[in-house]
């Protein structure tokens, strides 16, 4: 690997690249991976995701990385939603078309290249739905033994995605924040190099979400970046490609940003309502936004650093908003799970409040795809037709 420290994003104490545990050892809070990027640094050719943004990635090229393919996803330019809200340029980066359906592939690819450089054998996560599949696929490629943590009230259907790779699963009854901890804990002690929801390493796959942005863009940033925030490790991932687009001068301004929460668990959005600078843990998420129900998220206070320290705000979002939103990223022809309709929801209520203006450029990540949460087809059932063979040209002009 790359020259680079482990530093606390509270205190700014370093820590040896070595350390595996991601939590500062003088105040708890997570680390962030730095790195010096080179003068001149651009994306590469190459085919995967580390060849490309080699220059801002702490790998060298014979680090081992076992790719699915993962990121170089399509920013696609809205039509349908763009008019409605009357907005010329709002844009979805999508990143349902990743190998295992949902952004964490990124996280996952880049978390595993750390853990084999260290020489490990087995992987873990905790997850209770899309990391988990990732982290499965990504151990099964690479020919790991693979654990997999999940809480007991996971619903039926995530299990099979997970249990095709034949990963070991193991259901912990307990309270899900502090299995996040325990698991690193216990990972450090056996030996298991657990690839959790913000470790640094997964981090800086995230921060390839806002290079490809910027690429896209023709090397510009958009004006404003909405993402969906759970444990906050996609949210600072992707404001940490930013900034250190800045810091090395290639652009000269950070986008407006909105952390997105639904109102059933928004841990963050509340803190960031009453002023406060630490996250508060929620009793009884409920919300069909599954993907971002994590009650305690570990980055939870640096994500409202980030929006204090940068041009930011926090949104929480009805269950109605949510649906609503769902089926308006369907009109433009794209299919998010309930948790990835939430950033369109917020922009829609900050549009509607004046906080968002309609002339801004602005970015919504759709970060996991539609099929992967079935209880909320339910939303989304529409009459239809009947006819016989016979009667088919009847019907269609009817
Ligand atoms: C994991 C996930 C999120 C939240 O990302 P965090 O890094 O946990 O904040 C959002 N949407 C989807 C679809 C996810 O799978
Ligand atoms: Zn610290």
């Amino acid at each position: 690997m790359r020259p680079h420290t482990l530093r606390c994003t509270a205190c700014g104490e370093e820590h040896a690249p070595e350390r595996r545990l991601p939590r500062c050892a003088t105040c708890g809070q997570p680390l962030d991976v730095v790195l010096e990027i080179p003068d001149g640094a651009a994306p590469r050719d190459g085919i995967d995701l580390f060849d490309r943004w080699r220059d801002f990635l702490p790998f060298e090229p014979d680090d081992p990385v076992v790719t699915l393919g993962e990121g170089d996803t399509p920013l696609l330019p809205s039509r349908r939603v763009a008019a409605q809200l009357g907005m010329e340029r709002l844009r979805f980066k999508n990143e349902t078309v990743n190998p295992t359906w949902s952004f964490k592939d990124r996280g996952t690819a880049a978390a595993l290249a750390r853990a084999l450089a260290d020489g490990a054998d087995r992987i873990g996560t905790v997850s209770s739905g899309n990391m988990a599949v990732s982290v499965a696929a990504y151990g099964a490629r690479a020919g790991l033994d693979t654990t997999i943590l999940l809480a007991t009230t996971i619903a039926d259907e995530k299990v099979p995605p997970i249990a095709v790779h034949r990963p070991r699963i193991v259901m912990v009854d307990g309270d899900y924040g502090e299995l996040y901890f325990r698991s690193l804990e216990a990972g450090e002690v056996l030996g298991i190099a657990f690839l959790n929801s913000d470790v640094p390493f997964r981090v800086e796959g995230s921060k390839t979400i806002a290079l490809e942005i910027w690429e896209q863009l023709g090397r510009r940033v958009p004006d404003r970046i909405v993402v969906p925030v759970s444990a906050g490790g996609n949210f600072r991932g992707i404001v940490k490609g930013f900034a250190e687009l800045m810091e090395a001068g290639l652009v000269d301004r950070m986008p407006a940003l909105v952390a997105a929460q639904a109102a059933g668990c928004a841990p963050v959005a509340s803190a960031w309502a009453e002023g406060r600078d630490r996250v508060e843990h929620v009793d009884h998420p409920d919300t069909i936004a599954h993907a971002i129900d994590n009650p305690f998220p570990p980055s939870g206070d640096q994500v409202l650093r980030l929006l204090s320290r940068y041009d930011g705000t926090a949104v929480a979002v009805t269950e109605e908003e949510i649906i609503a939103a769902q089926r308006s990223l369907a009109s433009d022809g794209l299919f998010g799970q309930p948790a990835a309709a939430v950033p369109l929801a917020a922009l829609r209520r900050l549009m509607e409040s004046g906080g968002a203006g309609r002339s801004e450029e602005v970015v919504c990540v759709v970060t996991g795809a539609g099929l992967k949460y079935t209880a909320a087809l339910a939303h989304h059932t529409s009459e239809t037709l009947h006819c016989r063979l016979d009667d088919l040209a009847e019907t269609l002009q009817g």
